[in-house]
């Protein structure tokens, strides 16, 4: 079955690269809908964004939405990220701004008022995207991979100078609860040395030391330190998971991302979808459902944060 939200959850935040305010109210909607944006500032014209791979606009550093009048809407990796996690199929999203509330820097405000509320079950069956075939994708930085697996899966690896980082490597089963317990609370993270790039070019205009890990060589500049010591390649999983999402429908199938971002995993997507024989769509049996990312989460599976 397709869920839906119990009632409407509102959140109040800045968003991270455009230091804009903005409230973000996800809504119930109807089987079959979808996830889809709202831009409630925009009085005229076409107002609604689809959450899907091919509305993806080329973006730095974050995944970025846009329709076809041109509303767009930026980050919504973590907000896709915490409806994936939970098992959210359908929901409206108004957003009276830019750029979704970056809050804590990672999806557990999200989750944990998701799951506070309530999922509807919904009389539709939930279809799902089984990959039958490997797609991969290579760039200059890194590549991003789709196979075939009996159950989600996410492996990723990322390699940074600074010690802090440094080299990560993580691969989880993505059934049970996982992402709401293993990924959903670590945070978006930056090198010192790339803030002051990162605002001459109006980026991270919202960012600060609580909502954003900000590392220096071997030191974590964010008081408190770290959630966890790989929160960073937890983080790049959360965002993957955020933006497969886009897909419009969970994934069956092994993600691979190394050294991999937003726009790999989007490129993922494009050529996954021009690829008819990697994949089918299928209707979600019983036994398939158990395994998908929002089925069996609890809400005292929440991590606790600071
Ligand atoms: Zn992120």
């Amino acid at each position: 079955m397709q869920h839906t939200v119990r009632g409407p959850i509102v959140f109040d935040g800045v968003g991270l690269h455009s230091g804009k305010p903005a409230r973000l109210t996800i809504r119930p909607a109807a089987a079959e809908h979808g996830i889809w944006f709202k831009r409630t500032d925009i009085r005229f014209g076409d107002a609604l964004i689809p959450a899907l791979w091919d509305a993806v606009e080329r973006s730095p550093l974050c995944t970025r939405l846009v329709n076809a009048a041109g509303a767009s809407v930026s980050t919504v990796e973590h907000v896709m990220a915490a409806l994936a996690g939970c098992g959210v199929h359908n929901a409206l999203i108004e957003i009276d701004g830019p750029e979704v509330p970056i809050l804590d820097g990672s999806a557990v405000p999200f989750v944990t008022a998701i799951l506070d509320k309530g999922l509807r079950g919904q009389a539709a069956p939930l279809r799902i995207l089984e990959i039958i075939e490997t797609v991969q994708v290579h760039t200059a930085s890194g590549w991003a991979r789709l196979s075939p697996a009996d159950t989600p899966r996410m492996t990723f690896r990322i390699e940074f100078a600074d010690d802090a980082i440094g080299t990560q490597e993580k691969s989880l089963e993505m059934s049970n609860g996982t992402f709401v317990r293993e990924l959903s609370d670590s945070r978006t993270f930056c090198r010192n040395s790339d803030v002051e790039a990162m605002r001459e070019q109006g980026l991270a205009l919202g960012g600060t030391l609580e909502n954003a890990v900000v590392v220096d060589g071997d030191k974590v500049l964010s008081p408190g330190g770290l959630r966890h010591a790989d929160e960073a390649v937890r983080h790049k999983m959360l965002d993957a998971l955020g933006d497969l999402m886009l897909a419009g429908a969970p994934i069956l199938g092994h993600y691979e991302g190394h050294k991999a971002g937003h726009a790999i995993t989007n490129m993922l997507l494009h050529a996954l979808f021009s690829t008819p024989s990697a994949f089918r769509m299928i209707e979600c049996t019983g036994d398939i459902r158990a395994k998908m990312p929002g089925v069996g989460v609890l809400p005292e599976e929440i991590p606790e944060v600071a």
